[in-house]
């Protein structure tokens, strides 16, 4: 499915758009997504920061990662869905939520990374890529 893209928050207060195609998209098993997620894991979609044009109000939380990078994420501040994350190794990308999409049926991840605390039930998809821990950029 071609750019652009829709989606947004579950009240509908924060919406943004996304005008060109992802970098990448992976399934992260780390602790932080699981808990960040309340799930299993969390997906994770690298775009250009400046492919992102969000409206509404937005919230932020930074948080100081296990490689000592500030990561801080976006949020809506009414019911507190988390859109995207502005890593701290890179200030030209964000890593958005896909899950926010108002299409999602197009989603495939390439990598499943963490998979070092991935809950033991989960089972990798033929074609999907592993990696440990986190990817090198
Ligand atoms: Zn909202
Ligand atoms: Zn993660």
């Amino acid at each position: 499915m071609p750019a652009p893209y829709t989606g947004g928050c579950q009240c509908g207060a924060l919406r943004y758009v996304l005008d060109a195609e992802p970098q990448w998209v992976v399934a992260c098993h780390c602790t932080e997504c699981q808990r960040q997620s309340g799930s299993a894991f969390g997906m994770s979609m690298l775009v250009k920061q400046a492919s992102l044009t969000v409206t509404g109000p937005t919230k932020r939380f930074t948080r100081i990662t296990g490689t000592g990078n500030e990561n801080t994420g976006v949020f809506c501040p009414e019911c507190g869905v988390r859109i995207y994350h502005m890593p701290g190794y890179a200030n030209d990308v964000v890593v958005l939520k896909p899950g926010t999409l108002d299409d999602t049926s197009w989603l495939k991840p390439s990598h499943f990374v963490w998979m070092k605390s991935a809950q033991g039930w989960v089972i990798v998809p033929d074609g999907v890529k592993t990696m440990e821990t986190q990817p090198q950029r």
